[in-house]
């Protein structure tokens, strides 16, 4: 079976799949390993983190509905969202 690469979108410095997500059964994508690995985590089943609401400026980059800004701390803040999702894998006895 040939592998053909999932589209993905990059969101300040993390991917995702065309949906905004991390982990999608309609792409049947995993993103977690990359975005883990890109923040110099090991990577651990934890559950995906999730975009928000985002639109495509006419500079061709993301930016959060929300606040309208490409590099939102908030919404963009995916270090601290991956941190999160390890901490409560963890706890749950997740590897
Ligand atoms: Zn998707
Ligand atoms: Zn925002």
């Amino acid at each position: 079976m040939a592998e053909v690469a999932p589209q993905t979108i990059d969101i300040n410095d993390a991917i995702f799949c065309v949906h905004y997500k991390e982990v999608c059964s309609d792409c049947d994508v995993d993103l977690r390993e990359e975005n883990d690995a890109f923040y110099g985590f090991d990577p651990i089943d934890r559950e995906g983190i999730e975009c928000p609401a985002s639109i495509v400026n006419k500079d061709g980059a993301y930016q959060c509905k929300k606040h309208g800004s490409t590099g939102c701390n908030q919404c963009y803040g995916w270090k601290k969202q991956i941190t999160r999702a390890r901490t409560a894998a963890k706890k749950a006895g997740r590897k």
